[in-house]
């Protein structure tokens, strides 16, 4: 069976728009609303020759009720079902609250992860990923979904831990 590689993240940092960048078509829904992504849905991907399930999922959020909640567990279980996961945080707004959540639960997980620092739209904007080694995820890849930019580097990192 081939891995699965779950993309997890709070709503609006671009979990989308990264699964589409990764699959080379607009297949995962990108809204400017944050959680749009309800549940989490399955795309078969392609990199450098390794054939990989990609997990894309609504935003999570701690510490709330009713559909939001319904959400967090959508991702929970995307977790619990992945073989790797790509936490992905927004360098635009730097870290918060949540993002430290998510590592506890993902800590939590046992799963390897791979933190993908994303809207570093230019080489100007590289130092906005260096504050996110205080999650103690690891090396920060700063990404640009929206071009592509730095993704090759984080794949490699990531599907290295399938
Ligand atoms: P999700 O909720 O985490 O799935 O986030 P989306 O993929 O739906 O994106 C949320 C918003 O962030 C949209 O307006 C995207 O166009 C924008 N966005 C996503 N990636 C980037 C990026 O690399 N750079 C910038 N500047 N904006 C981005
Ligand atoms: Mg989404």
């Amino acid at each position: 069976a081939v891995g699965v590689l779950a993309v997890v993240g709070r709503p609006n940092v671009g979990k989308s728009t990264l699964v589409n960048r990764i699959l080379g078509r607009r297949a995962a829904v990108v809204e400017d609303t944050p959680g749009v992504t309800r549940d989490r849905v399955s795309y078969d991907a392609e990199w450098a020759g390794t054939d990989f399930k990609l997990v894309d999922t609504g935003g999570w959020e701690a510490d709330v009720e009713g559909i939001e909640s319904s959400i967090a567990n959508q991702a929970e279980i995307a977790v619990q079902m992945a073989d790797a996961v790509v936490l992905v945080v927004d360098g635009l707004v730097g870290m918060t609250a949540s993002d430290e959540r998510i590592v506890r639960m993902l800590r939590k997980s046992g799963k390897p992860v791979t933190l993908a620092v994303n809207k570093v739209d230019s080489q100007a904007n590289e130092y906005l990923a260096a504050d996110f080694w205080k999650l103690g995820m690891g090396e920060p890849y700063s990404v640009s979904a929206m071009h592509g930019r730095g993704v090759g580097d984080l794949l490699d990192a990531a599907l290295d831990k399938l």
